[in-house]
């Protein structure tokens, strides 16, 4: 009998199955699909290009520690991530610094806003777009808007359906306005991609005499819930359950869908060394797609062919793939009655993207991975 069952083999299931593992518990990995490393997942293609069907994943982290446990089962390349946003037909960095500012204004005017930012947000800086719109300077709010029209509102209404305001501020705070020339997307102490790609560093993870994984398995035709009771093949279920998939689903939809986004990715082969200046292109105020991603430019890799995403954002059907929570007020509220309901189960633990309906990256999916093995029962 398992004492340990994770469904999800993606980054926040691989880590706590092999921090479990460790320990000296038998755990089996569940993943419906027949890949690792959930949207993370990668493989390399016919020329010999990593290619990132779930879309366009880049490792970043301020966690030491996170670095440190993905270090033991990949080595690393460096990369920085950098991304270019087409304003007025002009190409200028995102997020939105010094260099967009001095492309999109006229010399005088981009120095005296430069100035303004210094003083008020503070060099080297940033802020989040709804708090400079909403500033007490008339000159950053004009400024604010600017930025507001060209580089969010659209990308935000294609991506979400939703106005950036409407969002709620977490979402606009992953990108900020930067008071710097620094033009990388992320600041982030730790910065690189898996040699190998993520699939295998995930794969590294699960290799472990304790862990057995079953792909192409639904867990949900293993298990169902009542009254407290977790049932894995029709028994009672005394181990833990650590569920890493949407929480509706583990319910059977008892309170309804959460809202999603999902994303329909357009993938194309082009015989060309380099199709455009960046490895991502973002689409801010033009075209249906919100970014254009190049993956040979991910891995710094030269070949006479290149691959390149388009993605297409819309409203998540219950037979589409759930990529994006989407954190409004209302959506927080049903969550928090399919979080409550769980707590009845004593012995189910809710982790990731999709269990805990949050907006994360993938060291945060770690972190919280390690942070639920200190808790475990
Ligand atoms: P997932 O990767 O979604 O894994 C969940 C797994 O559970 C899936 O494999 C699924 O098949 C499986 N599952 C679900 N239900 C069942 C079931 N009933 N039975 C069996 N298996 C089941 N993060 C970054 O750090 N950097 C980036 O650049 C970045 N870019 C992103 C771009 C896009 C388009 C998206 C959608 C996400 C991006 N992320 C990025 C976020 C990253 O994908 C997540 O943080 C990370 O994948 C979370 O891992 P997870 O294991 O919680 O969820
Ligand atoms: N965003 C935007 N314009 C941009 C880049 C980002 O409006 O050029 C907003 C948009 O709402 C997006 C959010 O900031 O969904 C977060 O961007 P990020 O690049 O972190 O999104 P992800 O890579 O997770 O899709």
């Amino acid at each position: 009998m398992e004492k340990f069952i994770v469904v999800g083999a993606g980054l926040s299931g691989a880590t706590i199955a092999r921090l479990l593992a460790e320990d000296g518990n038998d755990v089996t990995v569940f993943d419906k699909r027949a890949t690792l490393g959930g949207n993370a997942y990668d493989y390399v293609d016919k020329n010999g290009i990593t290619v990132q069907p779930y879309g366009p994943h880049i490792f970043h982290t301020e966690y030491k520690d996170v670095f440190e446990f993905l270090s033991r089962f990949t080595e690393w390349r460096d990369y920085e991530h950098r991304v270019l946003a087409n304003v007025k037909g002009r190409l200028v960095p995102v997020p939105f610094n010094l260099t967009s500012l001095e492309k999109c204004f006229p010399a005088a005017r981009a120095d005296r806003i430069r100035k303004i930012l210094e003083q008020e947000v503070g060099e080297g800086k940033s802020a989040s777009i709804l708090t400079l719109t909403d500033h007490e300077n008339p000159e950053i709010r004009s400024f604010a808007e600017f930025v507001y029209k060209n580089i969010y509102y659209k990308y935000t209404k294609k991506q979400w359906g939703l106005s950036p305001e409407s969002l709620g501020g977490t979402v606009m705070e992953r990108v900020p306005v930067s008071v710097s020339y620094d033009d990388r997307y992320f600041t982030d102490a730790y910065q690189c991609m898996p040699s190998e790609g993520f699939s295998a560093m995930v794969n590294n993870i699960l290799r472990h005499p304790r862990i057995k994984l079953r792909l192409k398995a639904d867990a949900k035709k293993l298990l169902s819930l009542s009254d407290g009771v977790i049932f894995y093949k029709n028994k009672p279920f005394r181990g833990t359950l650590i569920y890493t998939g949407r929480i509706e689903e583990l319910f059977d939809y008892k309170f309804g869908q959460l809202p999603y986004r999902t994303l329909k990715f357009k993938i194309k082969t082009k015989n060309t060394a380099s199709y455009q200046p960046a490895a991502v292109v973002n689409y801010t105020a033009s075209k249906p797609y919100t970014r254009v991603s190049e993956f040979t430019k991910f891995a710094c890799e030269q070949k006479d062919k290149t691959v390149i995403m388009r993605e297409y954002p819309k409203k998540c059907g219950t037979k589409d793939m759930p990529y994006y929570p989407i954190p409004t007020e209302e959506n927080l509220a049903l969550y928090g009655k399919y979080a409550d309901e769980a707590k009845n189960y004593k012995n189910l633990y809710l982790l990731g993207r999709l269990a805990k309906y949050e907006y994360i990256n993938m060291d945060v999916a770690v972190r919280r991975a390690f942070e639920l093995y200190e808790n475990i029962e």
